[in-house]
């Protein structure tokens, strides 16, 4: 008999004080259920009124089998797409079918994406610390502690200053950087980490779009010598023609595609090999379905996925990435953010745990994570004027955050 949708809602909720969405889609089937990650951490209740309002009137008694066609059929139903709250509706919905399509099967989402290319894959982690030696310290202790084999590092987390200026009178609410700084301060940071750490650990870096693109050049060129794994986001998806520029002139690796929502942000940066790496954000771009299309269009081009794997994404959304990391020949790590916080690990239950610098998943039908709802309502999400994405220079001039 057909199984059928019979209700969709999102479940807000922030245990590790990031917003997160899960979307629940019910089925006819009694108890038969699958979830997947809407988090827009920064617009939550637009998902929760598009889900509500648009997609349970559009879906509501249509056979869950049909992911390919639902996928479609939500892209373009508002005819106007590849927006970031509609995408992330796409994206809840769409894990949501796989989930609940491994749950009929019995088999877990890596099974049914052609089984694993891999059993584990590298995890990498972000350290940080307020000059480059107390970072590279900080580096150390998390490859030491946890067997990391990939490390991210940064001055002040994306090179600002620290802190908001929200009381000061002469100064715009924001986070200050100093660009200038923020480049010597890095190039000084790889430098130490390579002198102390040595040469076999891979070391990370996410410029995270706040330079100038000629500095990105001249950045990348720089960084040569210390032979990151990858420098990321070295320029805005805005200004992403540089890329021919950097490639030219230096062999540093280069990761992008976290902002990306739009294929045509990226078939050109992959068909024309300007990037070593694909970094988008699952539920960004729409789900598993358009990840899992692209991951086999970069492999084609020799590119590899690390799937953007931050604070802002669920648990769910993790062991997505995880379950693409195993039945993808071509990807090539995973990025880790607080993951295994006691807080999400209270209301997520399945998260998968990384042990000795690699993450697997346990083989359990669909993505393997549950939510306890009535522990998420003890962590309800908030709504605030966002201010990390208020970036400013010296002179108080905003800057790509
Ligand atoms: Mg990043």
């Amino acid at each position: 008999m057909k199984v059928t949708i019979r209700n969709i809602r999102a479940i807000c909720t922030a245990p590790a004080n990031i917003n997160l969405i899960v979307i629940k889609v019910e089925t006819s089937e009694p108890g038969l259920y699958g979830l997947g990650c809407a988090t827009f951490a920064y617009r939550h209740e637009l998902i929760e009124l598009y889900t509500e309002r648009y997609m349970k009137p559009l879906l509501v008694r249509r056979d869950v089998s049909r992911i390919g066609d639902i996928w479609q059929l939500m892209n373009v139903n508002s005819y106007w797409r590849n927006g970031p709250v509609t995408n992330n509706v796409i994206s809840g919905i769409d894990m949501a079918l796989w989930d609940i399509k491994g749950k009929m099967a019995n088999m877990p989402v890596y099974d049914l994406l052609g089984g694993k290319c891999r059993d584990k894959i590298a995890i990498y982690r972000h350290a940080s610390g307020s000059t480059p030696e107390e970072a590279v310290d900080n580096a150390q202790r998390m490859v030491s502690e946890q067997g990391l084999k990939y490390v991210r590092i940064q001055v002040n987390g994306y090179g600002g200053v620290g802190g908001s200026q929200t009381s000061h009178e002469e100064k715009q609410d924001g986070i200050y950087m100093d660009p200038s700084k923020y480049i010597s301060d890095t190039v000084q940071l790889f430098d130490r980490a390579r002198k102390v750490m040595g040469d076999e650990i891979e070391l990370c870096h996410d410029v995270h779009e706040r330079i100038a693109p000629v500095e990105a050049v001249r950045l990348a060129k720089r960084l040569e010598k210390y032979r990151l794994f990858f420098l990321e986001d070295a320029l805005s998806p805005e200004q992403s023609d540089y890329f021919r520029n950097i490639r030219q002139l230096t062999t540093t690796p280069i990761a992008m595609g976290e902002l990306f929502n739009n294929p045509k942000e990226w078939d050109y940066l992959i068909a024309n090999r300007l990037i070593d790496y694909i970094r988008c954000h699952i539920s960004q771009i729409g789900g598993v379905t358009p990840a899992y299309k692209l991951a086999h269009f970069c492999e084609a081009f020799g590119v590899r996925t690390i799937w953007h794997g931050p604070g802002d994404v669920s648990p769910v959304g993790h062991a997505a990435n995880v379950h693409l990391d195993l039945a993808t020949p071509n990807a090539a790590c995973q990025e880790w953010g607080n993951v295994n916080d006691e807080r999400l690990m209270d209301v997520f239950s399945g998260v998968p745990e990384p042990k000795d610098g690699y993450v697997t998943v346990s083989g359990a039908p669909g993505f393997g994570v549950d939510i306890d709802e009535e522990k998420a309502k003890k962590y309800p999400a908030v709504n605030t004027v966002t201010l990390w994405t208020q970036v400013r220079n010296p002179d108080g001039s905003l800057q790509t955050p």
